[in-house]
Order: C-alpha cells, then structure tokens, then sequence
C-alpha cells in the first residue's frame, strides 16, 4: 500500500487540533500505519529540510518546529501522497483553499499545521527517518470493501 509521512506540526499540538485532524483522516478513509510522539531537534530538522537549510529563515524554521513535541504518523491508502497533500492545501495558509487543514486552520506560511511528504519517493525517505520498520504497520480493516471498490487497494 502507498504511504506518506504526516507531521502535526507545534502549530497543530498547542492548538489541540490534534483530533479534528485524525478525524478527516479517518472520515477520508486514509489508514493510520504508525503514530507516535516525538521532540525534533535542529540535527533531524537539517535532513528533513535540507532543501531550505540555507534559507534566512531556516533558524525560525527550527524555534518553530522546536517550540512542542510533534506527532509523526504514516498514512496508507491508493495514492494517498497525493490525496492527503490536497488535503493539506499550499504552503502559505492564507493562500490555502478553504476544506483543506491550512486552509481551515492556518494564516501562516511558517505555522501551517502539518507537514505532507511531496512525492511516493520522498515519503519512503520520510518515512524512514522517523520511524523504525517494526513501528509501521501492513494491516487492512476489517471493513476495507466499504472504502474501496473490487481492486482499488494498492
Ligand atoms: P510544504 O510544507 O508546503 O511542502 P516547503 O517544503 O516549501 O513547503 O516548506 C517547508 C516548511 O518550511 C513550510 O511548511 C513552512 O512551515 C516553512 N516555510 C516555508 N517557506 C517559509 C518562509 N518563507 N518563511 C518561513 N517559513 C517557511
């Protein structure tokens, strides 16, 4: 099945968003394969963001990420990176449509609530970095048929 790499973001913990959001993801019908807590620091800051260490605001970036323990989770379902980044809506959340979490919920291109792996080869790597392999799990629910039709799963 594919997966993405979901962040909730310190913008989502001190807001307690943390339940509305697992709610659209079970409403949507996405399966949660690993969750967990966890405190980042600037050196896994550095590989997750490595395409914008060397911008200005990258140490804002850090305070911001920094600021609360975070909940990493993986999600499963066909196609689910991209379903789950329109979900998220664009980076800046005054710019994101409305439905979508930061568009909902955010009115910050920095604290947008969470972060969404961009493509099936980026959410592996993600995936990777933050959880161990026993921490991701394969199962299907028991009512899958009534989230997809006859050979949707992949
Ligand atoms: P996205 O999270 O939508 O994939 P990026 O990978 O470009 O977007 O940026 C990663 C995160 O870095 C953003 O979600 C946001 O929290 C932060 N960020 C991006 N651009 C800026 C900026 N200009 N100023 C402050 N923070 C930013």
């Amino acid at each position: 099945m594919e997966k993405t790499l979901v962040i909730l973001k310190p913008s989502a913990i001190a807001r307690c968003l943390v339940g509305e959001i697992i709610k659209r993801i079970e409403n949507r019908g996405l399966f949660i394969c690993g969750m967990k807590m966890m405190q980042l620091d600037e050196n896994i800051l550095r590989q997750h963001y490595a395409h914008l260490v060397d911008k200005p605001f990258f140490p804002s970036i850090v305070k911001s990420m920094t600021a609360t323990p975070v909940i990493v989770m993986a999600l499963g379902g066909t196609d689910v990176v991209e379903v789950f980044r329109t979900m998220t809506g664009v980076t800046n959340g005054r710019n994101a449509a409305p439905g979508t979490l930061r568009g909902d919920f955010s009115m910050s291109g920095q604290a947008n609530i969470v972060h969404a792996s961009d493509s099936v080869e980026n959410a592996k790597i993600e995936i990777n970095r933050f959880f161990k392999p026993e921490e991701i799990f394969e199962y299907i629910p028991a009512n899958v048929d009534f989230y997809y039709g006859d050979g949707e799963l992949k």
